[in-house]
């Protein structure tokens, strides 16, 4: 299988409780190397933007809120398979379904604040990773 990346963001109600290197460890324990990592604050364009295929969804204002509601850590993870290793490590989107020793089953709070963003196929985590890095700023 080859060496792949994905992009990861580390959610407000994580950061908020100091979670940031608690969920880091998760992703490098389950075989995925951080090559890119900056902390940020969402503007409402940035936030609105990487939702965008969400927006007709019910809950879109409300996530578009949490998301700037606190810092968030944006990360580029490299490793096999890098998309699929991350959503398995992650868990499912509401942690009352998320299998034991994921992310979040661990560590989030509802469906909405649920610790952890990640890609969901190659394509879009090539779409994800440019809206935030550019390429010198990853370093693998
Ligand atoms: P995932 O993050 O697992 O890929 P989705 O792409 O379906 O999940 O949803 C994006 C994000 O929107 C979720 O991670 C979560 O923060 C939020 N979300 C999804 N479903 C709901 C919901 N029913 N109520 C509130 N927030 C939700
Ligand atoms: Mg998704």
């Amino acid at each position: 299988m080859a060496v792949t990346r994905t992009f990861s963001i580390i959610k407000p109600d994580a950061t908020k409780r100091n979670l940031t290197g608690a969920v880091t460890k998760k992703l490098e324990d389950a075989g995925l190397r951080v090559v890119a990592s900056k902390r940020i604050r969402m503007s409402q364009e940035q936030a609105e933007g990487f939702y965008a295929v969400h927006k007709e969804r019910p809950f879109f204002g409300e996530l578009v809120e949490f998301m700037m509601s606190e810092p968030v850590v944006v990360q580029v993870l490299e490793g096999e398979d890098a998309v699929a290793k991350n959503r398995e490590v992650m868990g499912a989107t509401n942690p009352a379904e998320a299998a034991e020793g994921t992310i979040r089953k661990e560590f989030a709070l509802s469906i909405g604040e649920n610790s952890v963003h990640g890609s969901d196929s190659e394509e879009n985590a090539a779409i994800e990773i440019a809206y935030f890095f550019s390429n010198d700023e990853i370093v693998g």
